[in-house]
């Protein structure tokens, strides 16, 4: 018979794009520390670039500057904002990248979190609009004085398929990148077998899943109500917004699941139907990403998840049902 040999991987986690990211390469090839090192690097940038926490990053020169002229930005940073006025624009403005002055309200995921008055929300609300956002090639206009940009739930789908891109230049085919729970899984494991993604139980202890997809050469990517909250008075405040009321989205839905080939997709999908819910965002989907599965896991406990999914799911929960 055969000889069993495990590959250990090589792997290094840092600090950045505000989450804990974890690089796992699991060729056996003498560039996989050096390919590591790059993609940490490659992070650090995009982070400099595209942080809405750092003063003199390009976005926060935009939101500084856009309202007085025309600022010019980056061809990465214009790429990504794109993208997410595309988002913007097929989901009504569920997903909108001009969230930034209601995220910063709520603060949520800091210290300094809390519920914000109604009255400030209202005076926000407005501003929140992506059709506030002008680009015109790289040039950025904002046309009301409030808004900001915030590329927060689609920076590190984009970030891991850079990171994706450094690592295939560096001739690595089998790796696991994960930037904060956005994952990207490349090539198969070292068997050969597809890799195994476990979807998080969001009522569980971290690890806990619902079950696994099989993927290789896919992002997935979820977005939940259970990373970043805090609770007043028994109620969960949690860190996606509903544009239309400035308040943490109420859709039915704890957490949703997307697949895709591209990361950029996949995050800025996820949180797209998340605001939409289960319903409007299997619509969605038909529409607009057919490439795409997800799986939602709604309030009421059932799971439902689009026809392409149920190959690659295998479902090991108990806690919840499968839904329509
Ligand atoms: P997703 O669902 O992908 O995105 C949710 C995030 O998108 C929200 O946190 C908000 O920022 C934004 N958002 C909310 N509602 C909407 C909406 N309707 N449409 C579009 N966007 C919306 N966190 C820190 O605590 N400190 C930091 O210094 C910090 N720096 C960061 C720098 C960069 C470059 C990036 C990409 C992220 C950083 N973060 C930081 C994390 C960030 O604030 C978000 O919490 C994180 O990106 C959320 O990702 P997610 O996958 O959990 O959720
Ligand atoms: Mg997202
Ligand atoms: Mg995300």
């Amino acid at each position: 018979f055969s000889s069993c040999r495990v590959i250990e991987p090589v792997g290094k986690t840092e600090f950045v794009l505000g989450t804990v990211c974890t690089i796992s390469v699991y060729d056996n090839t003498k560039k996989a520390s050096q390919a590591i090192d790059e993609v940490f690097a490659a992070l650090k940038e995009l982070e400099k670039k595209l942080s809405a926490n750092d003063e003199s990053s390009m976005i926060s020169r935009i939101n500084k500057y856009a309202y007085s002229r025309d600022v010019s930005a980056d061809e990465e940073t214009a790429f990504i904002l794109k993208k997410a006025m595309e988002y913007a624009e097929k989901s009504g403005g569920a997903f909108d990248p001009a969230i930034g002055a209601i995220v910063k309200l709520w603060n949520i995921g800091t210290e300094d979190a809390r519920v914000p008055s109604e009255n400030e929300i209202e005076k926000l609300l407005l501003s929140a609009d992506y059709q506030n956002i002008n680009i015109r090639e790289t040039s950025i206009r904002l046309l009301n004085p409030d808004t900001r940009i915030d590329l927060g739930a689609i920076a590190k789908g984009y970030a891991s398929d850079i990171a994706r891109d450094i690592l295939k230049k560096n001739g690595i085919t089998r790796a696991i990148i994960d930037l904060g729970g956005n994952i990207y899984a490349m090539g198969k494991r070292p068997t050969g077998e597809e890799w195994r993604i476990g979807i998080q139980d969001p009522r569980g202890d971290k690890g806990i899943y619902i079950g696994i997809v099989h993927v290789s050469d896919m992002a997935v990517v979820t977005s939940g109500d259970y990373e970043r909250f805090f609770t007043v008075n028994g109620k969960r405040y949690h860190h996606i917004i509903d544009p239309t009321s400035g308040y943490p989205a109420e859709n039915g839905l704890l957490s949703v699941s997307v697949i895709s080939k591209s990361g950029i997709d996949a995050d800025a999908l996820s949180t797209t139907l998340f605001v939409l819910g289960a319903d409007k965002g299997k619509d969605f989907i038909k529409k607009y990403a057919k490439d795409a599965e997800a799986v939602f896991i709604t309030t009421d406990r059932r799971i439902i998840t689009t026809d392409g999914l149920k190959d690659i799911l295998d479902i090991t929960t108990t806690n919840y049902q499968l839904g329509k």
